[in-house]
């Protein structure tokens, strides 16, 4: 299954995607997507049931609704580093023995067609196409072995940088949350539907030309590594966001660097998930 948020009426609502058409989701109980991804199986039959027979008026045509992040305050934002080879190189920075975690503040979270606002302070905007695991299931100390228990499903990501802040000091984070540098979507993709999520093609288009092309397989920390490492430290939670890393082709390594503009349109695109498209703008 997929699942979006949508306003309705100035409120966000958790839905069903079915094609071309949003299936609200709240008459069966659920208010938002954390709601939903934390009643685990229970919950899913419930919706399940709701989408094949949803009353009139829950079911609206994609194209008039607008979309959130489906998740629009993901409980956490955990980001991976230097996740894959090329892009340790093109940084000039070591292939690194353990994962490089960094984080974003939930109110980075944007979602597919809005606007990512460059912000006024940065001269250094800059994107990265990156698969996100949404987790399911939470927990500490989870084994390797059990790491599809507790994978929700997969999204497209853009960790969106401002390479000026990121690399002033020695922590990145300032650099990769400002306001709108989450976008994720469109939709969640339920893990039952992607057989193996290191087998994907994943590449950014910004404003028509190709920038990054990979294939999730050249991930150095694969998911059950991360979500093993991750749980070491930290209780993983229903609706956590842990964005994998990003492939070569970023802007900031580019000769001359390419730095996002006004008026760009960012594409991520991961075969069997989708495409996150986010045009570009700057601050008032
Ligand atoms: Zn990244």
């Amino acid at each position: 299954m997929r699942f979006v948020t949508f306003q309705r009426e100035g409120y966000d609502e958790p839905g069903v995607l079915s094609d071309d058409r949003v299936i609200g989701i709240r008459g069966a109980g659920f208010d938002d997507m954390v709601s939903l991804i934390a009643g685990g199986e229970d919950a899913m039959d419930r919706v399940r049931t709701w989408a094949q027979r949803a009353p009139a008026g829950e079911e609206l045509d994609l194209l008039r609704t607008k979309l959130r992040a489906p998740i629009p305050r993901p409980p956490k934002i955990i980001c991976i580093g230097l996740n894959y080879r090329d892009h340790a190189a093109e940084s000039h920075l070591a292939i690194p023995d353990v994962p490089t975690v960094f984080a974003k503040f939930p109110t980075a979270a944007l979602g597919h067609r809005q606007p990512i606002v460059i912000p006024k302070n940065s001269a250094k905007p800059d994107y990265e196409a990156e698969l996100a695991v949404v987790i399911g299931r939470g927990g500490r100390h989870i084994p390797e072995a059990r790491w599809r228990d507790h994978v929700f499903g997969y999204t497209c990501f853009n960790d969106v940088s401002a390479r000026d802040f990121q690399m002033a000091t020695s922590q990145w984070m300032i650099g990769k949350t400002f306001d709108t540098f989450a976008p994720f979507g469109p939709a969640i993709v339920t893990a039952d539907e992607i057989a193996d999520p290191h087998a994907l093609d994943i590449s950014l288009v910004l404003s028509g030309d190709v920038m990054q092309r990979s294939n999730t397989r050249e991930l150095i920390f694969g998911i059950p590594r991360l979500i093993a490492h991750l749980s070491s430290v930290f209780t993983l939670e229903p609706g956590d966001i842990i964005a994998t890393g990003t492939p070569a082709g970023v802007g900031f390594a580019r000769k001359p660097p390419r730095w996002l503009k006004p008026g760009d349109e960012a594409t991520v695109r991961i075969s069997g998930i989708g495409e996150l498209v986010n045009p570009v703008i700057t601050e008032e």
